[in-house]
Order: structure tokens, then C-alpha cells, then sequence
């Protein structure tokens, strides 16, 4: 099975137009969505739209931003431009998207006996995958070999050795227009994808991920899209600069 993993879309349709673009040469048997498909972009019914017309329907769960921007929560723990993102975003959703929004899965997912996906950590949605220790967690709370998450915005990968000793667990930034990783047998696995709409590596490029689970073998790349649009979006909306700006520079 070849899977197409995709992150923290964020209502940006520019981003991943492109990265739709991206893939349509590569082959991928199904989409694995890992949540945050709006808040803080310009089109979140044009992102909705795409989740939607997924056939099969993607392996998903839900973001925080899903979440918040859904009304199933209330945006006061976000910051003030999350906030008002949160609540634009609310108010534009069509009723048929707002549902499918609330309908998206809570994670973590145990999808095979291999892999798994969660948006934030595998115990809490809203928590960061960033050292070691957030790592450690996780690989304790799933039994698979293979955990997708998202939330932070930065293709990055922990690797626990043969044996689960945390003291050997490796950490890798994921940089770069196109990267292969090949799994160890017997290693465990927790990947971020990076993010379509939002990236945090200050790289501005959209990214996303194929992983080959016969092969054991990541694909991550970086895709160039129309980022002034994006950001025009954004502005347009009546939404905080800032949404926009950060787009430009990745942060
Ligand atoms: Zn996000």
C-alpha cells in the first residue's frame, strides 16, 4: 500500500493545489489526512470541498483547529490571531462542510497493526511532538512500528533503535526539496509530514509525504506554490496580516 500523507492544510487551497499538482504523477493508493484541514487560511470551503470529494474517503483524524473552527470548542486557549481565525473560519464554513468538520475522527487511529496517525501526540491532540521526550511518550501510548502526527508544522522523524532503549532515540529534521528515508526493520517510527498550508521550518514551500509500507521507504518534498495569493486570501478576509506574512518567509 502506498499512501499519500498530508498535514495541517489550514485553509490554504493555493498550497495545496500545488501539492495536488505534485502528486498526480506519483501513484498512492490512499490519502492519510492528519488534521487541521482549516483555521488561519482564506478558503477553508475550498479545502473542505477537497476532503469531500476523497473517494475512497481519507484515513483522518481532526486537528485542534478542526476542532475549534467546527464550534465543537470554544477558541478562548488560542492565541488572539488563531482566535479570530477561529471564528471567521466558523462563519463561512457551508452547513455541508461544518458537518463533515464535526464528523472528522478523533485520533489517535490505529489504521493496521503497523501504523498509526494522530494530529498532536498519541495522548492529547492538542500536545507538541518536538523532543525526545514528547517522542518517548507517544511511542508508548501505540504499539505500531509507524505513527504519523502533525501539529507542529515541521517534517521531522524520531527513530527508536531495535530494542525501544530511549537513550539511542535519533531525532532528523526532514529539510530539503526531496528526501527518501528507508525504515530499519525493527526500528519505530514517529513522522510529521510537514505542512501543506502552514510550514514552520522557515520554508515557505509546501509539504507533504509518500510512504511505501511494502517498501518501508518515506518520500517527503517540498512544492513551490503561489504564496502572495495565498496571503491575499488572507488579507481579503479581514483576517490578522500576520496569517498572511507568515506565509512568505515558513514561520
Ligand atoms: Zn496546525
Amino acid at each position: 500500500m502506498r499512501y499519500l500523507i498530508l498535514s495541517d492544510v489550514h485553509g490554504n487551497w493555493e498550497a495545496l493545489h500545488a501539492v495536488l499538482a505534485h502528486v498526480r504523477r506519483k501513484r498512492f493508493d490512499r490519502v492519510i489526512f492528519l488534521g487541521d484541514a482549516v483555521g488561519y487560511g482564506g478558503s477553508p470551503n475550498q479545502v473542505m470541498g477537497w476532503l469531500r470529494s476523497l473517494e475512497p474517503e481519507p484515513l483522518a483524524v481532526r486537528g485542534n483547529h478542526d476542532r475549534v473552527c467546527g464550534g465543537l470548542d470554544s477558541p478562548e486557549y488560542f492565541n488572539r490571531f488563531a482566535r479570530e481565525a477561529a471564528i471567521w473560519t466558523l462563519g463561512q464554513l457551508e452547513p455541508h462542510h461544518l458537518e463533515l468538520l464535526r464528523a472528522l475522527p478523533v485520533g489517535p487511529r490505529e489504521l493496521t497493526d503497523r501504523i498509526a496517525i494522530c494530529h498532536g501526540s498519541a495522548i492529547d491532540e492538542d500536545a507538541y511532538i518536538f523532543s525526545a521526550f514528547d517522542a518517548t511518550l507517544s511511542f508508548g501510548a501505540l504499539p505500531q512500528p509507524v505513527i504519523f502526527f502533525g501539529h507542529t508544522h515541521v517534517p521531522s522523524l524520531f527513530e527508536l533503535g531495535a530494542g525501544g532503549d530511549s537513550s539511542a532515540l535519533g531525532v532528523r529534521l526532514l529539510s530539503g526539496r526531496r528526501v527518501t528515508v528507508k525504515l530499519e526493520p525493527g526500528h519505530r517510527y514517529l513522522i510529521n509530514p510537514g505542512s501543506v498550508g502552514q510550514p514552520r521550518d522557515r520554508d515557505p514551500r509546501a509539504s507533504y509525504a509518500i510512504f511505501d509500507d511494502e517498501l518501508s521507504r518515506l518520500h517527503l518534498y517540498r512544492v513551490d506554490y503561489r504564496v502572495s495569493l495565498a496571503r491575499q486570501r488572507i488579507l481579503q478576509a479581514g483576517l490578522p496580516a500576520v496569517l498572511g506574512d507568515r506565509l512568505l518567509y515558513g514561520v
